[in-house]
């Protein structure tokens, strides 16, 4: 299904999953956990692409067993930092011989350890007038409601996800946050200066407090001390921290539903658990 008929039922909310490509290349246990995942039978399930193409096959073979194991609707990511034109063409190719119709178009970050980088494409429009002009792809593209770490302000990024809108993206996911304030005055502005696509909050059920401070360390995502005191209290127990983590996520999201949105993206960190049980918490 394209992601115009996912999200064009206005009154069902959606539940997408993402998961990322294991460091090990070992697939084996992620394809357990998408089978479970499969059971929600979600609107979709993206996997993320390495900068560069780093883990290029193992996504890739990840979006297969998706596609053609699970029969399951996937979304790829793909960067196209670091990548020539030509390669970008045929990953595109490629992933339109599989059948499949949407993408999350980004521009990724210049990782360290690539000698040659190319610039071919400077940023996801440059990549998003790519697919308008040449592909059939429907794509998605990424939002920051509390700002793109390198961004001059809000407004430019919303400004950003404007032209996106404009060049045709069908969705916005947006970067994980834990304050929902963030993402309401984030919505409340793209509404004012136009912006009609839906935007699809980004939720991630914390399963391991150093990991919760690594990816606000990493992604400039703001958090309360008091989030952070909250999950410090359950660190020397694992279950404890899951635990934690479903009822942080499933409040955060009840809040979000009555706020109006049309859907919820887990940031699964490749566990079914945790969303699967938000997800029966919150319908
Ligand atoms: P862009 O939209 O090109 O730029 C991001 C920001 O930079 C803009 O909002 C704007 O503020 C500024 N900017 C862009 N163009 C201009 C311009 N011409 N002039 C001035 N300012 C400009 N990374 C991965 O490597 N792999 C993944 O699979 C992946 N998945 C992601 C999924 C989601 C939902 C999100 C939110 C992020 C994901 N990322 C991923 C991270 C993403 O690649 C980085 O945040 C990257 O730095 C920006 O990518 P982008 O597509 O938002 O870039």
């Amino acid at each position: 299904m394209k992601l115009s008929e996912i999200y064009s039922n206005k009154s069902k909310l959606t539940f997408s999953f993402e998961v990322f490509p294991p460091k090990n290349g070992d697939t084996q246990n992620l394809f357990k956990e998408l089978a479970k995942m499969n059971e929600q039978k979600p609107a979709l399930i993206s996997v993320t692409y390495g900068a560069g193409g780093s883990n290029r096959n193992t996504s890739l073979n990840i979006v297969k067993e998706l596609k053609n194991n699970l029969k399951q609707p996937v979304m790829p990511h793909f960067t196209c930092v670091c990548s020539n034109k030509e390669y970008i063409e045929n990953y595109i190719k490629e992933i339109e011989n599989l059948g499949i119709t949407n993408i999350l178009a980004l521009r990724g970050d210049e990782p360290q350890e690539i000698e040659v980088c190319y610039r071919d494409f400077k940023s996801a429009l440059d990549l998003i007038k790519y697919l308008k002009k040449h592909s059939e792809l429907e794509y998605a593209v990424a939002a920051y409601p509390e700002k793109h770490p390198k961004a001059k302000s809000l407004n430019q990024d919303i400004g950003i996800l404007l032209k996106k809108q404009s060049l045709g993206a069908k969705v916005a996911y947006t970067q994980v946050f834990f304050d929902n304030q963030s993402f309401y005055n984030f919505f409340d502005i793209c509404t004012k200066k136009g912006i009609t696509l839906p935007i699809i909050p980004g939720i991630m059920p914390i399963i391991n407090y150093n990991q919760l401070k690594r990816i606000v360390e990493l992604s400039g995502t703001k958090i309360n001390p008091k989030v952070i005191q909250y999950f410090e209290k359950y660190k020397n127990s694992k279950e404890d921290t899951i635990k934690a983590g479903i009822e942080f996520a499933s409040i955060q999201c009840e809040k979000l539903i009555n706020f109006g949105i049309k859907g919820i993206h887990f940031y699964t960190l490749n566990k079914a658990r945790s969303s699967i049980e938000v997800i029966g918490n919150i319908i």
